[in-house]
């Protein structure tokens, strides 16, 4: 239903050019539950016992947003983080602005927006970012507890 989201081909287009570093980096995303920057990415690698530069994280990170590994986001400051993609499709977020939790939103009417915009247009590889941020129920002052 949903061909417009690439899958992730880390086994099929980038497969024969794994690296070690490659790995290294999937292995840390796979291991955190929200989104992280490529710095936090880095000091994370660094814990390893494969440390991986920063230029390297970077470069991993670009060929993995363009073989849809993973889904981006920027925070505040501009900067791009990063989360692994799951299998069954790209994902949007809801992002809080005050602490960073992020929460998978239902988007079926951007997909199929998307899908219809492409179809009108022609244009073909359509592709789109669309984020979310606001001040989650824990991080408003005037809700005790989270109601999320
Ligand atoms: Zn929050
Ligand atoms: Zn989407």
């Amino acid at each position: 239903m949903n061909d417009l989201a690439p899958r992730c081909a880390e086994r099929g287009r980038l497969g024969g050019r794994t690296t070690r570093q490659r790995s290294a980096v999937l292995r840390v995303l796979d291991a955190c539950t929200d989104f992280v920057s490529a710095q936090a990415l880095h000091d994370r690698l660094a814990t390893t016992d494969l440390p991986v530069g920063l230029a390297t994280v970077y470069r991993t990170l670009r060929e993995l947003e363009r073989a849809g590994c993973v889904d981006v986001v920027r925070d505040e400051t501009g900067e791009r983080r990063y989360r692994r993609r799951p299998d069954d499709g790209h994902r949007h977020y809801l992002i809080c602005r005050a602490c960073g939790r992020s929460r998978p939103v239902e988007s079926e009417a951007v997909e199929e927006w998307a899908e219809h915009t492409a179809r009108i247009t022609g244009y073909a590889a359509v592709e789109h970012i669309v984020e979310l941020t606001g001040i989650c129920a824990r991080c408003r002052p005037d809700t005790a507890e989270g109601e999320a």
